[in-house]
């Protein structure tokens, strides 16, 4: 048997401490996750998670001590960083319930949620999918896996942006209004999940514009942090 077409390559992530990799399937991302940035999008009361997804390939991969590179894509002028806590997925399942649902983690990562914002807004005021916004080509730079055997779950920690040695972001993960836990148990109601989807957790306040040329490090307290050049 012959595919008629090249078949697409897996994107994978490096893990911290081994020289294999973490195969990339799903990528699913968290709106407003922490109620500061929630506030700072226009949202004032709390409600339900809601998910959009990215595509797999739209995942570039930051190795430990390299800074990965994305192109400033087309169709926007404000093209928006937001740090987040990436949640991989080492066992699917579906229904998972909230007190099993760490078992399903196989570690974490730190990566940008990378946002045409002002076609975003675009959407948004028309009702239509955020798609063009979100899950455009290299939206997602992610950096190195480290294995829950080797961080421990991650339920607090500081998680921060910053833009050419500036910080942006700085909040702590302690305060996502729905937890790691949480978000693989809602996830898993509207989903199959399956090993190699990944989750991003949602940003904390501070977003903003990133030019051509900028540098971005990210953090989050336990893990491989991330340097992105936007070219
Ligand atoms: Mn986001």
């Amino acid at each position: 048997m012959a595919f008629v077409v090249p078949a697409p390559e897996t994107v994978s992530l490096p893990v911290s401490g081994s020289a294999d990799r973490f195969p990339v399937r799903r990528v699913y991302c968290v709106g407003r996750n922490y109620e500061a940035h929630a506030r700072e999008m226009g949202l004032t009361e709390r409600e339900a998670p809601f998910f959009f997804m990215k595509p797999g390939d739209a995942v570039v991969p930051v190795a430990a001590g390299t800074v990965g590179e994305i192109a400033y894509p087309s169709l926007t002028h404000n093209l928006h960083h937001e740090v987040e806590l990436v949640v991989a997925i080492g066992t699917g399942g579906r229904d998972i319930p909230v007190s099993e649902a760490t078992r399903h983690v196989y570690g974490y990562a730190v990566g940008l949620d990378m946002t045409r914002r002002d076609l975003q807004a675009q959407m948004k005021n028309q009702g239509r999918p955020w798609s063009i916004s979100k899950g455009f080509d290299q939206s997602a730079p992610i950096g190195p896996v480290t294995p829950v055997s080797a961080c421990g779950a991650i339920v607090r920690g500081a998680i921060s942006l910053a833009v050419n040695g500036a910080v942006r972001q700085s909040s702590d993960v302690s305060l996502m209004i729905w937890n790691v836990a949480e978000v693989v148990a809602q996830l898993s109601a509207a989903w199959t999940l399956a090993p190699g989807d990944l989750i991003m957790t949602g940003t904390p306040e501070g977003v903003g514009a990133v030019a051509s040329g900028d540098r971005m490090h990210g953090e989050i307290a336990g893990l491989v942090p991330l340097d992105v050049l936007v070219r």
